[in-house]
């Protein structure tokens, strides 16, 4: 699996060494379930996961 996960904001990063959303570089590559977020004004799994840019995001993050 190519895709790792931020482990701040979730946000799911390919083949890249930072989160494009928060710059952080501690991307984890053992993460698990996927939130797909067109609308974060009315997703109940943006609120939860504090999401604030639509995207892929994992559930958890280990
Ligand atoms: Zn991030």
């Amino acid at each position: 699996m190519t895709e790792k996960a931020c482990s701040e904001c979730h946000r799911l990063v390919e083949d890249a060494q930072e989160c494009p959303i928060d710059k952080n570089n501690d991307l984890r590559s053992n993460w698990s379930g996927i939130a797909v977020v067109y609308d974060v004004e009315d997703s109940e799994i943006a609120d939860r996961l504090e999401i604030t840019t639509p995207g892929r995001y994992a559930i958890k993050v280990r």
